[in-house]
C-alpha cells in the first residue's frame, strides 16, 4: 500500500473528514484491521485565510510547497491538497516536489463524466466560484461550470469562513445553500459540485434531489484507489496531463 501525503488543516472540520473516508476506504477494500498509511501536515489555518483575503497567494504557495517537501521527505508516494481553493498555488507546489498531486477538480471531473453529467453547478468560495484556475480545469475536462449570481456567491462563500470552517452547522444556513442550488438547477445544472471540502458538513443528498458530488469524499476515494491498485496512480497523474481536445 502506498503512503497518502495530506496537506490538511483547510480546515481541519475537513481534514478530519479527509481522514475517516481514506481509512474506511481502505478497510473496505482490505478488510480487516487494515488502515490507510498517510503522513500529513496540518497547517495554522488563520494564516492561510489572512494570506487569502490579502491577495497573497505567493506566500501561501511558499507555505504549502515548505510543507510538501517534508511530506515528500516523510515517505509520502503522493499528496492531497486536501482544500479546493488551495488548489490555486497547486502548480507552484507541484513544482518544488518530484511526488505527484492528485487534483480534486480533475477526480471531480472525472466522476461527472462517468455519470453522464455535462453542465454542473458549482458551489465553494467565491475564489474557487470566481477564479480560472477551478472553474477552468473543469472546463478543460468538457465541463460547462454554473456559478451562482453575486449575492449568492458572497452568501455562499461568507458561510464557509464564518460558520463552516469553525465546525458551525446552522440549519438556516443549509436553506441559503438549498435554495441556491435549486437557482443553479433552474440555470440548467444537472448536478452541483460541492466544491470546498468542509459543505459536505452541512448539505447532504438527504437535503435534495438534485445530485451533489462531495469533492471531498471524491477526492478521498480517488487517493485510496491510487494507494491500493496496482498502477492507479499511474494512471490518474498521467490523466491530469490530458487537456480536452488533445
Ligand atoms: N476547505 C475549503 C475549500 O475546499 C475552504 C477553505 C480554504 O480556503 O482552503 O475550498
Amino acid at each position: 500500500m502506498k503512503t497518502i501525503g495530506l496537506l490538511g488543516g483547510m480546515s481541519w472540520e475537513s481534514t478530519q473528514t479527509y481522514y475517516r473516508a481514506l481509512n474506511e476506504g481502505v478497510r473496505q477494500h482490505l478488510g480487516g484491521l487494515h488502515s490507510a498509511r498517510i503522513a500529513m501536515i496540518s497547517v495554522d489555518f488563520a494564516e492561510i485565510e489572512a494570506l487569502q483575503h490579502a491577495g497573497n497567494w505567493d506566500e501561501t504557495a511558499v507555505i504549502l510547497s515548505e510543507a510538501a517537501e517534508a511530506l515528500e521527505r516523510a515517505g509520502a508516494d503522493f499528496i492531497l491538497i486536501c482544500t479546493n481553493t488551495m488548489h490555486k498555488v497547486a502548480p507552484q507546489i507541484q513544482a518544488r516536489v518530484s511526488l505527484p498531486l492528485l487534483h480534486i477538480a480533475d477526480a471531480t471531473a472525472m466522476e461527472l463524466k462517468t455519470a453522464g453529467v455535462s453542465r454542473v453547478g458549482l458551489l465553494g468560495t467565491q475564489f474557487t466560484m470566481e477564479q480560472d484556475f477551478y472553474k477552468g480545469r473543469l472546463q478543460d475536462h468538457g465541463l460547462e461550470v454554473v456559478v451562482p449570481n453575486q449575492l449568492g456567491c458572497k452568501r455562499v462563500h461568507d458561510i464557509i469562513y464564518q460558520e463552516l470552517c469553525l465546525g458551525q452547522i446552522k440549519n438556516e444556513s443549509r436553506q441559503v445553500y438549498l435554495s441556491v442550488i435549486d437557482e443553479l438547477v433552474e440555470e440548467g445544472a444537472q448536478a452541483v459540485i460541492l466544491g470546498c471540502t468542509e459543505i459536505g458538513l452541512l448539505v447532504e443528498p438527504k437535503h435534495t434531489d438534485v445530485p451533489l458530488y462531495d469533492t471531498t469524499a471524491i477526492h478521498a476515494r480517488m487517493a485510496v484507489e491510487a494507494a491500493i491498485v496496482p498502477d492507479a496512480l499511474n494512471i490518474f497523474s498521467s490523466k491530469q496531463n490530458i487537456r480536452v481536445g488533445e
